[in-house]
């Protein structure tokens, strides 16, 4: 049985995670802010092909963001809409 982690968002089996059940011991190593950071981008790269309103505008903050790696994730992730029908500017 593997499970998923929130924060790399690898499967892994069961034994690596600890009893959250949601973040893998590596993960769980890691400095929560980076935690932090990786589950942000994580969620962007899991990002269905259409967006919708709420994704669009969490998108948008998130290419603001701070953290270096999480900006460059939102602006990778708005290139690809770029390509999307309908989309274009
Ligand atoms: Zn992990």
């Amino acid at each position: 049985m593997k499970r998923y982690c929130r924060v790399c968002g690898q499967s892994r089996a069961i034994g690596r995670f600890k009893h959250s059940f949601s973040v893998c011991l590596e993960c769980d190593a890691l400095p929560l802010s980076q935690q932090l950071e990786m589950e942000i981008i994580h969620r962007i790269r899991a990002l269905p092909l259409l967006l919708s309103e709420e994704q669009v505008q969490w998108l948008e903050k998130m290419k603001n963001d701070l953290r270096h790696g999480v900006r460059a994730a939102a602006l990778a992730r708005s290139e690809t809409e770029s390509h999307s029908p309908g989309m274009r500017s």
